[in-house]
């Protein structure tokens, strides 16, 4: 069967919203290292990752043999009301990770699954189903996630059991405060923050949630500092901090294993999922444990750290750790980042570069700099053409984003560098 009659019947059985990359969606069938083969025989560079999920890349034998012998063992899954060895491993793991004090885990399936739990812990534990979020978030797809994401394009239901207010500080490059130094724009941030909880809330607010480089919204970096400036306000009302780290964690930004520890602060719980399982589903919340253990009626997942996934997600972490992908994202980032800026440089339809690690946005513009979703969509044609896979996003879907699994060589970073120069080149041409 062709790509386009999958195609076709996907569209028969598929919901209409499930968004599908390319003119031509691709079918991947195989996959090694840092690419992928679709199922017309063609191979590419993948720069997005199965979106961050595939953070040390595809057939890496220790995750597959950690797998493979969970699956040997006959126990796929009978449940979490028993012990689950590593589970508790994992956990132990993660919790000495975080740096929160006395931090306990719940393991979920997704991220989506991750932030509602963190939201119901937060509005449980502080009594107010009143939260804060940013402009231009994302945090997942289900009742209250979807509700509180404050990115239009994604918001697919408006019905919120939650009571949002959002603030700023998500995409500088476009945002009200946007031509600002570092320092005078986090205090904009952070008046803008006391200004909405004291016009728009009644200060019994359970938490704000944030990305610390929103993903979806297209890698948009707010400078260091600025959730310290937010938790001092947070701290005056005692409303909690909730960083959402599913797409920033695991030492993907390079300079730290968390991006909130840019800030310089301890977050009251995390959430995570994407790159910890390099592929499997699994999520869940670090949090403090008081918060954590602040529910008192009965709960469970019954999928949630479940034996397959916690084998294979820590086999990642131990992966992650001991081969210093953290230390290899800062390394190839610097070095896309700098390659990048050199092509917005010589091509006017490149508005704006910017990222950490391996956390690198490309913001196409019109002549007259407003965004271009089109140009958007053209480059990542091109960059397909050329054997290269990468994201997109961004409030306006003018966004190219560059997340790829944390193994990737120097030779594959110049080859993406070539690929996107000549992709870039081509988009700008065709304007001429
Ligand atoms: N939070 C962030 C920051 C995300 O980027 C995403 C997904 O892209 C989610 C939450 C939701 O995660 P999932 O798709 O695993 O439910």
């Amino acid at each position: 069967m062709s790509e386009s009659e999958l195609l076709a019947r996907h569209r028969a059985v598929l919901p209409n919203w499930l968004a599908l990359y390319y003119d031509e969606p691709l079918e991947i069938v195989r996959a090694q290292g840092r690419r992928v083969t679709d199922s017309a025989g063609t191979t590419y560079l993948d720069f997005f990752a199965g979106i961050l999920t595939n953070a040390i890349g595809y057939d890496i034998a220790e995750i597959s043999d950690a797998i493979r012998s969970q699956v040997d063992s006959g126990v796929l899954h009978t449940s979490t009301l028993y012990l689950i060895r590593t589970q508790v491993e994992l956990a132990e793991q993660i919790a000495r990770l975080s740096g929160i004090p006395d931090a306990k885990v719940f393991f979920t399936n997704s991220g989506t699954e991750a932030n509602e739990t963190a939201l119901m812990l937060a509005t449980q534990y502080r009594r107010s189903n009143q939260v804060l979020a940013m402009r231009n978030s994302y945090h997942g797809r289900a009742f209250a996630t979807i509700g509180i994401t404050g990115n239009r394009g994604w918001s697919a239901s408006s019905l919120s059991p939650v009571k949002v207010s959002y603030v700023q500080g998500g995409y500088r490059y476009r945002d009200a405060f946007r031509g600002l130094s570092d320092a005078d724009y986090v205090r904009a941030c952070a008046d803008d923050l006391r200004d909405v909880l004291q016009t728009t809330t009644s200060g019994d607010v359970a938490a704000l949630i944030a990305e610390p480089i929103q993903g979806v919204g297209g890698f948009n970096v707010p400078p260091d500092g600025l959730f310290a400036a937010f938790k001092e306000v947070l701290d005056e009302y005692g409303i909690l901090l909730i960083s959402d780290e599913v797409q920033t964690g695991w030492g993907r930004t390079g300079e730290h294993f968390w991006g909130i520890q840019a800030h310089g602060v301890i977050p009251d719980a995390m959430t995570f999922a994407k790159g910890l399982g390099n592929g499997l589903a699994i999520g869940g919340v670090v949090a403090r444990g008081d918060l954590m253990d602040s529910l008192t009626a009965n709960s469970i997942s019954t999928f949630g750290g479940n034996p397959v996934s916690t084998a294979g997600a820590k086999a990642t972490l131990d992966y992650l750790l001991s081969h210093d992908l953290q230390g290899n994202a800062a390394k190839q980032g610097a070095r896309l980042l700098a390659g990048l800026r050199d092509v917005a440089e010589r091509y006017d339809v490149v508005g704006d570069v910017r990222g950490k690690g391996l956390m690198i946005g490309v913001e196409l513009v019109e002549p007259d700099g407003a965004p271009s979703p089109e140009a958007a969509r053209l480059v990542l044609e091109e960059t397909r053409a050329r054997g290269l896979l990468v994201g997109k996003g961004g409030l306006h879907n003018n966004v190219i984003r560059l997340a790829p699994p944390m193994t990737l060589t120097d030779d594959e970073t110049g080859e993406a560098l070539e690929i996107l120069r000549e992709s870039v080149a081509a988009v700008q041409e065709a304007r001429a």
